[in-house]
């Protein structure tokens, strides 16, 4: 009978680890077929062998009246240990459970002189079981002349290229189908190929390249990627605005963008409904979206930004609002509002993908008005020092109060007068 199982050897007379830690082994048993007799018997003497990576040709162990302990209190938990007399080894082996019971009652029948199935093997011309080499699933590289010349293992799920003073990611990362998590942090990329979308990345680290000098986002369009992100990190890459398509990455826990140039995030970012963690301090953000309060943020770093009171784009918009507002809102707006009203369902047979992302990204009214504020002049309520309640930790610069623009349905609403009240408003 033979088993796979870890196995360390301690020499009790000189208390030595003869293997320093638990190794990969091979444990054998069976009869040794010796020479006959005189009498013309063969004497079967019982033996058993261990194979490691080391010792291919295996440590022999006579059995009979060599035994010196076996413990088998911890079995049940895969553990035990057998102890010879000559050499003064004990075995301290880990193995599956019900096989090593198997084993050890195979021991006991060999030691009481029975015949058994499992000691028919030939101890003799025993081998290793063979073990299958373990695919590379991880790989690091923190210099630019450990970049492999002959490619990527296809099994690795893991890989690190950092500080390698990279370009360009090469499209057979992109063919990497087992990859889960990529960074590439440390380098100089001005861009990402399409294809990453493909790939159902669950930690993607970018941080510190130079996306913000291509703004190409195609990448993100990527549905696969979009599914299964959970973590990105596009922290120090000079971007000047929040990558549009970022806002469709529904499972989206952890995002970094601090170290950018961001002045606002958008209001869409509602529709982040799995983001937990976002960073963006070191940015130049005037303000925030009220959105932030329909998400259930954890953890909101805002520390060193530039947040103003003063938005000149809204006071103007405040000023073109009063011209225009008797004039009839856009019937797809209302279309919109109605289906949100209505909780009537998001199918995409059913309804136009572009009022389906209208109502998931639209900010909304105090009130739950949908509204439609995609361009910057169309925000016209900035309020100081909004409470966030949904916040759990918020990190900001004391010395500054943080803003948040508010969009309200219409100059006329009711809300507009409770924000009044909730708010020190700057325009009214
Ligand atoms: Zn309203």
């Amino acid at each position: 009978m033979k088993i796979l199982c870890e196995v360390q050897v301690v020499n009790r007379a000189t208390q030595t680890n003869k293997t320093p830690r638990p190794v990969k082994s091979t444990l054998a048993i069976g009869y040794k077929q010796s020479a006959r007799d005189a009498n013309g018997n063969t004497k079967k003497e019982l033996e058993m062998v261990l194979f490691s990576g080391q010792n291919k040709t295996g440590n022999r162990y006579k059995v009979k009246d060599n035994i010196h302990v076996v413990h088998t209190k911890f079995v049940l938990d895969g553990k035990t240990t057998i102890g010879f007399i000559q050499p003064p080894d004990n075995l301290l082996i880990k193995c599956d459970p019900i096989q090593l019971k198997g084993f050890l009652q195979t021991l006991k029948l060999g030691m009481d002189g029975k015949d058994a199935i499992n000691l028919r093997l030939n101890i003799n011309a025993a081998t290793a079981i063979p073990q299958k080499a373990q695919p590379q699933v991880r790989m690091v590289i923190s210099k630019r002349s450990e970049y492999p010349i002959k490619g990527f293992p296809r099994t690795l799920k893991s890989l690190t290229i950092n500080n390698s003073q990279l370009v360009k990611l090469s499209f057979e990362i992109c063919t990497l189908r087992n990859l889960t998590k990529l960074d590439v942090s440390g380098n100089k990329l001005t861009k990402i190929p399409s294809e990453l979308g493909r790939l159902p990345l669950t930690s993607l680290h970018l941080g510190n390249n130079l996306l913000g000098t291509q703004n190409d986002w195609c990448w993100l369009r990527g549905t696969k990627l979009c599914q299964s992100l959970g973590e990105l990190d596009l922290s120090g890459n000079g971007l000047t605005y929040f990558p549009p398509p970022l806002v469709k990455f529904e499972s989206l826990v952890s995002l970094n963008l601090n170290n950018n140039l961001l002045s606002r995030l958008p209001f869409a970012i509602r529709r982040m409904k799995a983001l937990r963690k976002l960073y963006v301090c070191s940015n130049e953000l005037e303000s925030l979206p009220s959105a932030v309060e329909d998400l259930r943020i954890d953890l909101l770093d805002v520390w060193g930004n530039c947040f103003k009171e003063f938005n000149a784009d809204a006071a103007q918009q405040m000023y073109l609002q009063k011209a225009a507002s008797n004039s009839p809102q856009p019937l797809w707006l209302l279309g919109a509002r109605a289906v949100d009203k209505y909780m009537l369902p998001l199918s995409a047979g059913s309804i136009p993908a572009v009022l389906i992302d209208l109502i998931r990204e639209a900010p909304r009214c105090p009130c739950g008005e949908l509204c439609y504020a995609q361009r910057k002049e169309d925000l016209f309520q900035r309020v100081v020092q909004p409470k966030f309640i949904t916040v759990k930790n918020l990190t900001y610069s004391r010395e500054h109060q943080i803003y948040a623009d508010v969009v309200l349905c219409d100059s006329r609403c009711s809300a507009s007068a409770e924000l009044k009240l909730l708010f020190n408003i700057i325009f009214s």
